[in-house]
């Protein structure tokens, strides 16, 4: 019913009520008396909507004229909403239970940082009680710094790995975090220890293995050089076959050395080492080394920045000739290399570039692979170990930085590694 309707209905209640109390000689009372009733009824009837609404799902009550009509449509939406609600509630039970049922540990958290629900799955892993401790703040709880400061910081770009020494159990967990709803986080955390323990046999194997063959392979090669040196008393169809001999026994050397760096920065903790690197005498030093060794390649520095890297001098070095020695191997005789140590956008860019063969982007992905070769033959012929990408990228990875590689087939290749400027600081 439309407001003119209702406003039609008074009206004419008031004209009835002004001539029938003109009849008796009083009819302003009389449409006074008529108003105040109908006032009494409206609020009468507001007083009843009220209770009603408090009451929620129940039918509403009978009312007259137009009131019965604004209940109707409140009673279907309120119907509606209700059935909206149990589905929520199903789907939120629904994904309760499954959470309940992960071997992970599950925790949401509010964006106020306390615990709005977790798992039973979370109770061995961080220490926890279930469900004791929801409402309580996360950070209260979990004794581990590394997790209440990764928590804290809100930088959930890379998972957090850490070791966790409780009461009477050590193991290492994976912590992944992402935002959700306006400001509440979802954790999810999983022991890792068994792929952890794993790793590192295969990273002590590969260090041992290498560190057995070495000790033969030096003996060797040694008498394979002293034979050559001599070989003018060699029949002649030996010599050729001895030098390959040594050839490839050199090659084998080279390998195991790279596979020992390896190792060896894999599990050095770099805090032993930790100085801060001038770049500029490094790059300086190693221009002058390498100059000397490739006579024929011309290596240009370009050092606009001053900034000096935390980090291993031992590994930068090393890193960086793998870099330039590679863009020598996979360039033409006679051509330029150029080292970039340059800032830009707060970060720190060491690049090495040179204008050789290059690489198709399909292999880009998967260079720093220990061992990934674009091509076999190309390979052999250069000699190398297949290794000098994979200690670039652990060296990156030490030192908190991060390998980007742009390369063109037939154009020539950047490598640069970029460090973030919270590694570095201006001398
Ligand atoms: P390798 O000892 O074979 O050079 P790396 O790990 O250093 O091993 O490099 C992996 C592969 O990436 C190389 O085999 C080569 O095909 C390619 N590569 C690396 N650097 C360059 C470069 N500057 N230009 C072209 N190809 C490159």
């Amino acid at each position: 019913m439309s407001w003119i309707t209702t406003a039609s209905r008074l009206l004419l209640l008031v004209a009835a009520s002004a001539a029938l109390g003109w009849f008796y000689g009083y009819p302003r009372e009389a449409v006074i008396v008529v108003l105040l009733a109908w006032i009494g009824t409206w609020l009468y009837q507001m007083q009843r909507l009220q209770l009603w609404l408090k009451n929620t799902g129940k039918p509403p009550p009978g009312a007259f004229g137009s009131w019965d009509e604004l209940y109707a449509p409140i009673y279907s939406q309120q119907r509606k909403n209700s059935k909206e609600n149990a589905q929520l509630q199903s789907t939120v039970e629904y994904l309760q239970d499954s959470f309940a049922a992960m071997r992970d540990g599950v925790i949401m958290v509010d964006q106020h940082g306390a615990i709005q629900w977790l798992n039973r799955a979370v109770e061995p892993l961080l220490g926890l009680r279930h469900p004791e401790d929801t409402g309580q703040t996360l950070t209260n709880l979990v004794r581990a710094p590394e997790f209440n400061q990764y928590f804290l910081s809100r930088d959930y770009r890379k998972p957090l790995q850490y070791h966790a020494i409780g009461d009477n159990r050590s193991s290492y967990l994976r912590v992944d975090v992402t935002h959700f709803g306006e400001g509440e986080r979802l954790l999810f955390i999983r022991d890792i220890s068994s792929q952890v323990r794993l790793e590192n046999m295969r990273r002590d194997f590969v260090a041992n293995v290498s560190h057995e063959l070495r000790t033969p392979l030096t003996v060797i090669s040694g008498y394979l050089s002293t034979i050559l040196d001599n070989s003018q008393e060699l029949p002649q169809r030996y010599v050729r076959p001895l030098q390959q001999m040594d050839q490839q026994a050199q090659r084998m050397e080279s390998l195991l050395k790279d596979l020992l760096w390896l190792s060896r920065i894999e599990s050095e903790k770099l805090e032993d080492e930790r100085e801060l690197v001038d770049v500029r005498a490094l790059l300086q030093e190693l221009k002058d080394e390498l100059s000397e060794a490739y006579k024929d390649a011309t290596i240009e520095l370009n050092i606009e920045a001053d900034d000096k890297v935390y980090g291993d001098y031992r590994q930068l070095y090393s890193a960086v000739s793998n870099l330039v020695f590679n863009a020598i191997k996979y360039s033409p005789a006679g051509s330029t290399v150029t080292i970039n140590w340059v800032s830009q956008d707060n970060k720190l860019l060491l690049q090495v570039c040179d204008k050789g063969i290059g690489i198709d982007s399909s292999h880009i992905p998967r260079l720093t692979e220990r061992f990934y070769r674009v091509d076999d033959s190309r390979n052999s012929e250069t000699g190398g170990t297949g290794l000098g990408l994979a200690i670039v990228k652990h060296v990156a990875v030490a030192h908190a930085a991060t390998l980007e590689i742009q390369s063109k087939l037939g154009e020539g290749s950047t490598f640069t590694l970029v460090f973030p400027n919270s590694a570095s600081t201006q001398s």
